[in-house]
């Protein structure tokens, strides 16, 4: 009958959504064994100035290769570190080792050739955290200035809590450390927050320069807003460039900083590391 169907379908329903639940716990325990165990490992994206083509810094960005299941998208388990609260440990933990890595390269390197390691911090952790003092005690830890680290956050994590926000963001200032509005564009209110938020970089989402076209409106709205950011004094770094007509019209509208895969993936230590010697892999011939 359409009943016992019903009921076959409510009970095939729960178990499929215990089953999924379960398998999300096992994931969040496995994400925090990984945090506690150092089995997370950073990995870093060039940013280039596109008026000397030279390495002006990294994006740190958190890789997890699980046993079984093998490399998982930070698409996936950021949102659940998130949920879970694991984001405040994972934070903490890209901290340290972004700044240990920096430590490192200026003993390998030297210090004027050390740049610069953007990471990212989530909105959960402004609100669980002390990330003003968290940042302060890593970057003494390791010996570091301020200038070397710069934090990229969200319009939403903005938009959670924008008074508390504001006032930990000239906290962390006043150390040094510059502030990136990340993923631009993508959230509310973009105009209210550039002239009031403590901020320093505004970072256009790639989702933008996937559809530049020359000429086409948002052409015309990524010209105004380097205008406006160049005026501001805020420094612009444009995400996704993916292709050389992407670098062109950059250029063309006066875009001083990029990062995309026609430049470079996300790199291992390693690879990042050489890349301090002043060669420059992404100039094409
Ligand atoms: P995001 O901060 O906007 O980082 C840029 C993302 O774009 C990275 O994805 C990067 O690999 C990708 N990307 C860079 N250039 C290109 C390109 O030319 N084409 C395409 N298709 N993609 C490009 P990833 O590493 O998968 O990270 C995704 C997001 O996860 C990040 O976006 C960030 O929001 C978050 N995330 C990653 N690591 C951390 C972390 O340690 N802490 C926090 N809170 N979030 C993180
Ligand atoms: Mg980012
Ligand atoms: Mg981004
Ligand atoms: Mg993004």
């Amino acid at each position: 009958s359409a009943k016992t169907a019903g009921k076959a379908r409510t009970e095939i329903y729960k178990r499929e959504t215990h089953r999924r639940a379960q398998s999300q716990f096992h994931l969040e325990t496995e994400l925090r064994r990984a945090v506690e165990r150092d089995d997370l490992e950073l990995h870093y994206q060039p940013i280039i100035d596109l008026k000397t083509m030279k390495l002006k810094g990294f994006e740190a960005l958190t890789r997890w290769v699980h046993k079984d299941k093998g490399f998982v998208s930070p698409a996936e388990f950021i949102p659940l570190a998130e949920e879970t609260g694991v984001i405040v440990d994972l934070g903490r933990w890209a901290m340290r080792t972004a700044c240990s890595q920096i430590r490192s390269w200026i003993d390998t390197y030297g210090e004027e050739k050390a740049v610069p390691v953007n990471v990212n911090v989530s909105g959960i952790q402004f609100a669980r955290d002390d990330v003003a003092a968290m940042i302060r005690e890593t970057i003494e830890e390791f010996g570091i200035r301020g200038e070397m680290i710069r934090i990229e956050l969200t319009e939403s994590a903005i938009m959670a809590n924008p008074t508390r926000i504001s006032e930990v963001l000239t906290e962390i200032r006043k150390l040094g450390v510059k502030v990136a509005l990340d993923d631009f564009g993508t959230g509310y209110s973009s105009l209210n927050y550039l002239h009031q938020f403590p901020i320093d970089i505004i970072k256009i989402d790639r989702s933008f320069i996937a559809q530049l076209r020359k000429g086409n409106e948002l052409y015309k709205i990524l010209t105004m807003i380097s205008q406006l950011a160049n005026s501001l004094g805020h420094e612009v770094v444009a995400e996704g460039i993916e292709d050389i007509e992407h670098q062109g019209m950059l250029r063309d509208m006066n875009f001083q900083f990029v990062q995309g895969f026609y430049y470079s993936k996300p790199l291992p230590a390693k690879d990042a590391g050489d890349l301090h010697s002043g060669n420059v892999p992404w100039i094409k011939s």
